[in-house]
């Protein structure tokens, strides 16, 4: 099935918006086997999306449009399918009331009368309910095809194409004869690799060059390293599905360790579940990246039972005082360097008495570079159970890019050791020093 989307709202024409919401669509239907085959962004203006209605109508008679459903003025998408569709504005007053009824119980007060010009709909529009907020979206058919609206709110889009729009989507197939067996869908699955070029991946993928058993594959580098991202259309979900698992094992068993995970994985998330299957602890010594890697352990749910805390050390002064670095350690070979990383990683480790301790110093940039220390320069080292490993890359990229990619690396290590993989080539291993300053 095809389909054309119709995002509104000058937000979105004046770049204040970024159009999430189309990714979102796309990406939702076409695992259903429903294809965006256009998109028109309209501001919200009725003759423009009057306009944009008409020719997607005309062209493929089946449209989604967001936006413009709120109750202040400016937000005019109901009105202008009413003048494309030639039907009255009428009030629709059962949505109306269970809000103001909604509202009283809520706030103690009446709705407030503007709130009324979100239920003046299209006559003869279906109504599709938004659980998640207050505007209801509409269905609307006649001879040509079919337009449904959903709120510009991407909770509350998502929300209504999950539980009116979706719904009636694949009994529209079914009608059609195409069930989800039949259906051909667009399936696709991310391997997510991390601490190799993307240039070194495609070495170990050399045979493949860019399809995997006939599954298309993409390199994606970002922070997180470079995603494998397999990607099957024209396959009927069951059959995708199975294309894709012997393709994705060929991609795990060509790359190896490098691979962490699959997917929306998170590094963090996947390196407290390896802590928490040995029951152990984490703490971060955290310099240039100042409590980023403290935060994305913490973002995770339920990491309170391994991660201990952590020391913002960004003054030499608390590397000293909070960690126990010796100061003639970093008088004689700087703050960013392989003998304080270390001293960062055991000092937090013993202090806090975990088993794990993180340390990273380094120059984020874009000032404080040096010829032997340029900006990206950056000390990461790990103390596990009173072995430290540690590593100076030099990180490409601006200043937040360079702390994000520090972090992914200490992750990375605790990954490897804690997996019991083959070592990576930078690091160095030995036993830490015993703590020298008492706490
Ligand atoms: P509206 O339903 O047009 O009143 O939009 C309500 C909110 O949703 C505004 O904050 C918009 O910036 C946001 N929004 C509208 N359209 C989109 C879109 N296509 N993608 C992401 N956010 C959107
Ligand atoms: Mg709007």
């Amino acid at each position: 099935m095809d389909l054309e989307l119709i995002t509104i709202g000058d937000e979105l024409l004046l770049g204040f918006t970024v159009d999430t919401n189309a990714a979102h669509i796309a990406r939702t239907l076409a695992d259903l086997g429903i294809r965006i085959t256009r998109r028109a962004t309209v501001g919200d203006t009725p003759s423009d999306i009057v306009d944009a209605v008409h020719d997607a109508l005309a062209r493929t008679g089946a449209v989604l449009t967001t936006g413009g459903l709120g109750p202040t003025a400016d937000d005019r998408t109901h009105e202008s399918l009413a003048s494309a569709f030639a039907r009255e504005l009428v009030l629709e007053t059962a949505a109306r009331d269970a809000l103001a009824e909604r509202w009283q119980r809520r706030f103690g007060q009446a709705m407030p009368e503007s709130n009324v010009r979100q239920f003046m709909l299209p006559a003869g529009a279906e109504v599709l309910i938004n659980r998640h907020g207050s505007a209801p979206g509409i269905w609307l058919e006649n001879e040509t095809g079919f337009v449904a609206t959903m709120p510009g709110v991407p909770r509350e889009m998502k929300g209504m194409l999950a539980e009116e729009i979706v719904p009636r989507l694949i009994a529209r197939m079914a009608a059609r004869g195409s069930t989800p067996d039949t259906a051909t869908v667009v399936r696709s699955r991310t391997l997510r690799t991390t601490g190799i070029s993307e240039s070194a991946v495609a070495d170990h993928l050399a045979e493949f060059r860019r399809a995997v058993h006939d599954v298309p594959l993409s390199y994606l580098p970002g922070l997180d390293g470079v995603d494998l991202r397999l990607t099957l259309s024209g396959h009927t979900a069951r059959d995708a599905d199975a294309r894709l698992e012997l393709a994705a094992a060929t991609v795990r068993q060509r790359v190896g360790s490098w691979v962490y995970g699959e997917n929306d994985d998170d590094l963090a998330a996947l390196v407290l579940d390896l802590l928490r299957a040995h029951d152990h602890t984490i703490a971060v010594a955290e310099s240039c990246t100042g409590g980023l890697l403290g935060g994305r352990l913490t973002a995770i749910p339920g990491s309170s039972s391994q991660v201990l805390g952590g020391v913002i050390a960004y003054d030499n002064r608390i590397k000293v005082e909070q960690l126990g670095v010796p100061a003639d350690l970093i008088a004689a070979h700087g703050a960013v360097s392989e003998p304080v990383a270390r001293a960062m990683a055991t000092g937090v480790r013993q202090r806090f008495g975990a088993h794990v301790g993180i340390g990273i110093t380094g120059i984020a940039g874009p000032g404080g570079g040096t010829p032997e220390k340029p900006v990206g320069t950056v000390w990461v080292a790990v103390d596990v159970d009173g072995t430290v490993h540690a590593v100076k890359p030099v990180l490409p990229g601006d200043r937040a890019e360079i702390r994000f990619r520090a972090t992914q690396i200490g992750l990375d290590r605790v990954r490897r050791v804690y997996g019991q993989m083959a070592d990576t080539p930078g690091w160095t291993v030995s036993a830490a020093r015993p703590s020298v300053v008492a706490s």
